[in-house]
């Protein structure tokens, strides 16, 4: 690949370049570890906190909802919560051995060489290097994985899936994988090396592409590949959130009632679909714990949120981002640091008179490796935006319907989701999407129901 050899990469018949004090490969390897290990303490120290606050408050139900919530039910939710966060501590220690065992250590660079020795340096290899790293990385969090499905979820009667069940989904999901996967990944790799310099362009076009397609394909032809979909058929229920929708200016395609009980027992209701084509899609867990008015009320939040156009302006940021990620790819791709500085000797000719293999997959990993870590950092602006616009929705549908209601939904889905009412306030800061349960209910009315 000319582009990388003008900047300066050797191949093995060129003598090495005179050593330097500060290259700019040293230089990113210094702050991508910086940026690693600052990330792996800030972590440790916020799971501390939340581990600190919600033991300190087990002991009794915060006064506020004294009248409200069970000790019991209180203190499930506190070791609940307790054993999440453990169990992401652990999962912390181990994907950054495996992010540093990939990069730094040499584990891609390895993987790499030996693809190469083997499959020659065309797109069968770069594919191939893809889909070894895939199935690896999925290999390594398998255990974790099924610990928290089969024995955390399992302990607190969230689990309701069997390993058969957990084994068809694992099929299904790689089958998606492979046929939508595949097809796409050898195309951006086709790009990379066909489209010219602004490749990342037409990448990106594609990218968005593929998600629109999806967002399309996912409720009709996706979803129900791993569950069963109903028409709701409570009528009372029906000309009650058809009464809502109409109040609230929405049409709708179908109401719709998903079997969620078939693998977790937490509760949900979700929208989806694009345009004229939107359906809302409950829970059979959620019907089940709440009474109809509140059924009402909890789907009145989620018209809050499209009312306000949160979900079209969270779907433009997320385009604009993976526009800039796209354009850095491009940038980064071309700079020999970028592979050495992350561990990798970029390919180069094995003969002088060849074309060098191309290191388009190597630069799409490194970059799905590196980018998160620095990333991490800016999580709180997006859980802040986040929070902001779980308010809009309360008030939305505290206006839109009754507000009492949407304060005793919201108790009886903390209860039973387990969902703690103490974080820890900087804990919560930094990573919640929701604000916590306390700021919510102080500006609704009192609940309806105990
Ligand atoms: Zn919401």
């Amino acid at each position: 690949m000319a582009r990388i050899l003008a900047d300066g990469l050797n191949s093995p018949h060129m003598p090495p370049p005179p050593p330097e004090d500060f290259s700019p490969a040293t230089l990113l390897t210094l702050v991508f570890a910086a940026a690693l290990v600052l990330g792996l303490a800030l972590k440790f120290w916020l799971a501390t906190r939340q581990v600190r606050h919600v033991a300190r408050h087990r002991a009794a139900v915060p006064a506020p909802f004294a009248k409200r919530m069970a000790l019991a039910a209180h203190q499930k939710a506190a070791d609940y919560t307790l054993a999440k966060v453990r169990l992401g501590m652990l999962d912390m220690v181990v994907g950054s051995a495996v992010l540093l065992g990939w990069t730094l250590l040499g584990g891609l660079d390895a993987l790499n060489q030996a693809l190469r020795a083997t499959l020659g340096g065309g797109m069968q290899q770069q594919l191939a290097l893809l889909v070894a790293f895939a199935a690896i990385g999925g290999l390594i969090d398998l255990p974790l994985s099924l610990y928290q499905t089969f024995v955390v979820e399992e302990r607190f009667g969230f689990n309701k899936m069997t390993l058969r069940l957990w084994l068809a989904d694992a099929l299904k999901g790689l089958l998606l994988a492979a046929l939508i996967g595949l097809p796409v990944a050898a195309l951006i790799l086709w790009l990379m090396g066909a489209a010219g310099r602004l490749w990342w362009l037409w990448a990106w076009g594609l990218w968005m592409g593929l998600n629109l397609l999806l967002m399309w394909l996912y409720p009709t032809f996706i979803a129900p590949l791993f569950n069963t979909f109903q028409r709701l058929e409570d009528a009372a229920l029906e000309a009650r959130v058809s009464a809502l929708m109409q109040r609230c200016g929405f049409s709708v395609k179908g109401l719709f009632v998903m079997d969620g009980s078939r693998r977790s027992a937490h509760a949900n209701a979700y929208f989806t679909g694009l345009g004229a084509a939107k359906r809302v899609v409950f829970y059979d867990t959620l019907l089940r714990q709440l009474a109809p008015g509140e059924v009402e009320a909890v789907l009145a939040h989620e018209l809050g949120h499209f009312r306000h156009r949160h979900v079209i302006r969270r779907s433009a940021t997320l385009f604009a981002l993976s526009l800039a990620g796209f354009a850095l790819l491009g940038w980064l791709s071309t700079r020999a640091w970028f592979y050495a500085g992350l561990g990798v000797q970029p390919n180069v000719p094995l003969d002088p008179a060849l074309a060098a293999a191309p290191n388009d997959a190597l630069a799409l990993l490194l970059f799905v490796l590196a980018a998160p870590v620095f990333v991490f950092f800016v999580a709180p602006l997006f859980s802040q935006q986040s929070r902001r616009h779980e308010f809009q929705a309360d008030a939305y549908a505290v206006a839109q319907a009754s507000g009492a209601d949407l304060a005793s939904a919201l108790l009886r889905l903390y209860e039973d989701n387990a969902s703690t009412l103490t974080p820890d306030p900087v804990y919560a800061k930094f990573y919640y999407s929701h604000p916590p349960a306390a700021e919510r209910l102080a500006r609704m009315p009192a609940p309806a129901h105990p």
